[in-house]
């Protein structure tokens, strides 16, 4: 899953990137309101960690132009303790949820993935496809009764397609959502996870879609 974080505070915004990187997440780190939007304008983020005094742009204007634009990414905000004020004004310009500061990451973790589910229109918990199971809690994959070690991008992948079930994800997206612009990504890396998966899950578990992407069906 792909994380812009926007936050100014460098000792704070430094501890958020760490964690959220071992969690598993790609992640992006700006430090003004300008180079946050310039970053949604451009790329797709699965969810937006927003602190509200920014500068050049503090987060409620960039909040506000993302929801005007009609822009529905999941949207948490960071706000300082005594602020009642910009929670209430946050989450009414179209904030999903919000964190006051200082905030425990476990914390943070959960409220994002329950965005993240709610986002993909799910209310269960974890994904679950004939005999395998994903539990975003846990970090963990059971397939057949047996839990399997799976790499973070092998994770990673699996995830987004149990996320859109029947639907094919295009090599692009998938590349998006597994990379941050700080890593770099050899252009037949995503067809090696895929390759990886096959052979732990079964050759015909994701299905390549020529010229377009790849597909986990519906089970039948
Ligand atoms: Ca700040």
């Amino acid at each position: 899953m792909r994380v812009l974080l926007v936050e100014d505070d460098t000792l704070l915004g430094e501890g958020l990137y760490t964690g959220l990187k071992q969690d598993g997440y790609a992640v992006d780190w700006m430090q003004d309101g300008q180079m946050a939007e310039m970053a949604l304008n451009v790329e797709h983020f699965d969810i937006l960690i927003l602190d509200l005094g920014l500068p050049k742009q503090d987060g409620l204007q960039l909040l506000q132009k993302l929801r005007s634009k009609d822009n529905p990414i999941p949207v948490l905000i960071l706000t300082a303790r005594d602020s009642l004020d910009d929670r209430i004004k946050g989450l009414d310009v179209g904030a999903d949820d919000y964190m006051v500061k200082p905030f425990d990451l476990e914390e943070l973790n959960a409220r994002m993935r329950a965005l993240l589910r709610r986002s993909a229109g799910r209310s269960a918990p974890k994904l679950e496809h004939n005999n395998l199971i994903l539990d975003p809690a846990a970090h963990e994959v059971i397939f057949n009764g047996t839990t399997l070690d799976l790499p973070p991008k092998e994770y990673a992948v699996l995830q987004v397609l149990l996320e859109n079930i029947g639907r094919v994800i295009s090599k692009t997206k998938l590349q998006e959502t597994l990379y941050s612009w700080d890593q770099d990504v050899a252009s037949n890396a995503l067809e090696v996870h895929i390759h990886h998966l096959r052979k732990k899950l079964g050759s015909d578990f994701i299905r390549t879609i020529r010229g377009v992407g790849y597909i986990i069906e519906h089970a039948k």
